[in-house]
């Protein structure tokens, strides 16, 4: 398996993009996450994105067999926007667990130190980061592999504001539609909350497999 698929599994079968199956019961991440919210998040919101990256590989598929190109444009913004979104979405269901994880894997509470200071700094710039997204998008620890360390982003919509090459490990969504039913406007209670059931062993999953 390449060593960026850990958490991708399900997302393209048969020559199609699909929808992964969340890898918990819709509401298994209570009172933290509440069910209605994750139901809609991942039937509606996540199924479109891959609905809208699979037509928008129909219609590139179309335009090169007639030759026009007159909306290259726009299909290359909506491959890159519905795509970000499906693989985000992806790593987002799997970047929490039940529960949480107690005890940060020490490769990855080693990686934070070396890249922030300490853990708590990391956990404090990733909350930072998320909740002063402006409008629409996530946070998201990412493993850079140039200086092979960790860097936090604040991505825009799916798509914007990244380094090209690296590898995402956790990602926290903080478009309205992850939160809005159950904490409002509140997005820094969400982004707390969210801290509480990330999974650590995860993104420590993702990061030995980025370092391979
Ligand atoms: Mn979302």
């Amino acid at each position: 398996m390449p060593s960026g698929m850990i958490g991708l599994e399900g997302t393209f079968q048969g020559g199609k993009y699909v929808l992964p199956s969340l890898p918990y019961a819709s509401d298994a991440l209570e009172p933290f996450y509440d069910k209605r919210t994750v139901e809609l998040h991942h039937g509606k919101h996540h199924a479109a994105y891959v609905a809208g990256l699979n037509k928008t590989l129909d219609q590139l598929d179309a335009a090169r067999k007639a030759g026009d190109y007159a909306s290259i444009r726009a299909l290359s913004r909506n491959l890159a926007f519905n795509a970000s979104g499906h693989i985000l979405h992806s790593i987002f269901w799997r970047s929490m667990k039940p529960g949480g994880v107690a005890v940060m894997p020490d490769g990855l509470a080693m990686a934070m130190r070396e890249s922030f200071g300490s853990v708590e700094a990391a956990k404090a710039q990733f909350a930072a980061a998320a909740k002063d997204v402006e409008a629409s998008g996530w946070g998201l620890l990412a493993h850079e592999p140039a200086a092979d360390r960790l860097v936090i982003l604040q991505v825009e919509r799916h798509e914007d504001l990244t380094i090209w090459g690296v590898t995402p490990l956790l990602a926290c969504d903080v478009w309205e539609h992850a939160y809005y039913l159950k904490y409002a406007n509140n997005r820094s209670e969400w982004v707390d909350n969210f801290l509480k059931i990330a999974d650590w062993e995860f993104a420590a999953e993702r990061l030995q497999a980025a370092c391979r």
